[in-house]
């Protein structure tokens, strides 16, 4: 029998040692090109003293930029000497999958926010899921995880908390979502929510933050400047950055139940008839999909089934069914 303690992972860097260090989840995957090969996930990790840690990733889907360009970027920009405690940052946690630009891992197609708590003796996505799970969610007091839509999605910028049976963490969740100070902060209903790195966070007690920023497969100026200044405010929230956070003005938003979301039943050409942040009535039509197989037929219409505003849509010109197609929020008055 294997021993479930034992993760087939090892850090290149010691994360009980003062000052910054760069080096890698380093991850056995023998295969062709590489008979005795690894995968080597960056890692920073940046220790002063006694005090609190934040764990800081981006790319838990391969296909979402702010993450791991501002956390490439503070790998390089964060002195020891600034800092009291500890910052893990992981720019690119499905780094298979952030190497090849895709949501899920080209490996085992596993998509890294589905299979937590992972699995030592499993396979590759679930074995970076373990690490997380079992060595290093449990050295946070503070986790932020930034995502973006990918290709699929595009999202007004938000910072997001859930929903929590313990009133206490979810107050401290708010609390540091509030100060990563994005334009919108969502108090968010996942449709999905089985094996995400969101759950296993917070079913350790962690304060836990995540984001969407933008999408479509890129990143936008604006968004990656959210992602800097909302990093840099949550370390200043968890008091391991000095110095006061920038706030600025955030919209709350709310999704109550189902009723945001707007799924296709069809195959086709995507017209959206609302774009991102706009008023959007209960009945409206929100969406319509043409069929592209001949001409002459009307297009199957869409509405959305709340008051709100236009959050989220699907970015690709072409649809098919199951998509989302649009997520209403609704404004906190
Ligand atoms: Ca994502």
């Amino acid at each position: 029998m294997s021993d479930l303690r034992h993760s087939p992972i090892m850090a290149s860097v010691d994360f009980d040692v003062d000052g910054v260090q760069h080096g890698f989840l380093k991850l056995p995957y023998s295969r062709d090109d590489a008979a005795w090969g690894a995968i080597m996930i960056p890692v920073t990790v940046v220790r002063n003293g006694e005090g609190p840690t934040a764990l800081l990733t981006g790319g838990n889907h391969g296909d979402e930029y702010e993450g791991p360009i501002a956390l490439f970027d503070l790998a390089t920009s964060l002195p020891a000497d600034e800092i009291t405690g500890r910052v893990i940052i992981v720019p690119a946690m499905n780094y298979p999958a952030f190497r090849v630009g895709r949501r899920t891992s080209p490996i085992d197609n596993g998509n890294m926010n589905r299979v937590f708590p992972g699995r030592p003796d499993g396979s590759v996505t679930e074995k970076i899921a373990d690490y997380f799970q079992r060595f290093l969610l449990p050295l946070a007091d503070m986790v932020l995880d930034i995502h973006s839509g990918g290709k699929t999605l595009d999202f007004l910028p938000f910072a997001a908390a859930h929903i929590l049976p313990d009133k206490a963490q979810q107050a401290r969740c708010v609390a540091a979502m509030e100060a990563f100070a994005a334009p919108y902060s969502v108090m968010l209903l996942e449709i999905d929510n089985v094996g995400m790195y969101d759950t296993a966070a917070e079913d350790l007690g962690k304060t836990f933050v995540s984001t969407e920023l933008g999408g479509g497969g890129s990143a936008s100026a604006r968004t990656v400047a959210i992602a800097r200044r909302g990093i840099r405010n949550v370390l200043k929230h968890a008091g391991i950055l000095a110095g006061e956070i920038e706030r600025e003005p955030s919209v709350k938003l709310n999704m109550p139940d189902a009723s945001c979301f707007v799924t296709g039943e069809s195959s086709g050409l995507l017209e959206l008839c609302a774009d991102l942040g706009d008023r959007v009535r209960e009945g409206q039509v929100i969406a319509r999909v043409h069929n592209v197989e001949r001409s002459g037929l009307v297009p199957v219409e869409y509405c959305a089934g709340i008051d709100g505003i236009l959050a989220g849509r699907h970015y690709p010109g072409l649809t098919q069914p199951g998509d989302v197609l649009a997520v209403v929020a609704v404004p906190e008055t």
